[in-house]
């Protein structure tokens, strides 16, 4: 496999943990399976997340290309974009955040406020839908890449999510990482629970899994509609970061597979069962789920032991992605009040 430039900006290996009083809430070991945790809420990035190890391979080629100023996209509250302007700052790299809000003057919360803490320059999109963040954000970073190159800079788009080929390679490098732990732990998990999104996680987890011999059923669990656009994003950025690494393994749309059990009303908008396992990891484990993403991910790991669905003998890994900035906003605590 051929080595990819990388910049150091995680914290790693994160760590891996049993999830003893989870366990036990859940009905003891003749209940539920053995519940490992990695801890990619851990990576360090600016209070961290998974977009951390997307971005050392992205900030890497930025450099390599010459940019000066980092360019990408997402909702107020994207995680990845708070990620990637703390990655810009550390890479002595401008950074500028085109956001898909309600408010032309959204509230300074959450990743929002560490957006600015950071001191990107943010360009909002107004929304076209009354509940989802969508917007048509491309002319906006057109706008953005021709302003930096009238300047005489050097621009790099990242695209939204860091789910680029390039940004594929974190995950690659993270699922190499797993598996050398579960491996000193002696342990086969049978499946491997995520949050997918953007799909850079899947693409990279899906590839990862066939290059390390991964012992795992990967289990997406979907936060955003548009699958059949999705498994073809996440098909191409899998194969293309296969070329990259001058490896002939390949992803077919058989290996994608993810739960669209758990999407509640869409992006952004929280569950009750996802608002549930907020509070029940928090209070066993002391671990701080997202209102986007983990809390629909853990959820349908939840569900799945409540079912019966996974033998007591057998063990599962959730892989924790991150994003409890989203906590400390004023639209997570509206959500908590009406449907916990
Ligand atoms: C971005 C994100 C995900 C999803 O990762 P993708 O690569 O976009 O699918 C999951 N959890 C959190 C907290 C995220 O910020």
């Amino acid at each position: 496999m051929a080595p990819r430039p990388r910049v150091p900006l995680a914290v790693l290996p994160t760590p891996i943990t049993d999830a003893v009083r989870l366990r036990e809430a859940l009905g003891g070991s003749s209940r539920c399976p053995r519940i490992l945790i990695k801890r990619d809420d851990l990576t360090g990035l600016g209070l961290g997340g998974n977009k951390a190890r997307k971005l050392e391979y992205l900030v890497a080629d930025a450099l390599a290309a010459g940019a000066h100023t980092l360019i990408t996209t997402g909702a107020v509250q994207s995680n990845h974009a708070r990620m990637t302007a703390a990655a810009a700052r550390i890479a002595g790299l401008r950074c500028i955040l085109v956001l898909t809000a309600h408010s032309d003057a959204p509230a300074l919360e959450g990743n929002f406020l560490l957006d600015h803490l950071f001191g990107a320059e943010i360009r909002l999109v107004p929304s076209t839908d009354p509940m989802l963040a969508v917007g048509d954000d491309a002319p906006v970073v057109a706008q953005a890449v021709a302003d930096e190159q009238a300047a005489g800079r050097v621009p790099y788009v990242i695209p939204v999510g860091g789910s680029s080929p390039v940004g594929t390679l974190g995950y690659v490098q993270g699922t190499a990482e797993l598996v050398e732990q579960l491996t000193a732990l002696q342990v086969a998990p049978s499946r491997l629970y995520y949050a997918s999104g953007s799909r850079g996680t899947q693409a990279g987890l899906t590839l990862g899994a066939k290059l390390s011999g991964a012992p795992y059923r990967l289990w997406g669990v979907a936060v955003s509609a548009g699958e059949p656009e999705k498994i073809e994003r996440a098909r191409r950025a899998a194969n293309d970061a296969a070329a990259l690494l001058g490896v002939d393994t390949r992803v077919t749309h058989d290996d994608l597979f993810t739960d669209q059990g758990f999407i509640g009303d869409g992006y952004g908008i929280p569950t009750a069962e996802g608002l549930a396992a907020i509070e029940l990891l928090a209070q066993t484990e002391a671990i701080l789920l997202d209102p986007c993403y983990t809390s629909k991910g853990c959820a349908a790991l939840l569900r799945h032991v409540r079912q019966g669905a996974i033998a007591p003998d057998d063990t599962v890994v959730f892989l924790h992605t991150g994003g409890a900035p989203a906590l400390f906003t004023a639209g997570y605590l509206r959500q908590r009040a009406v449907r916990a």
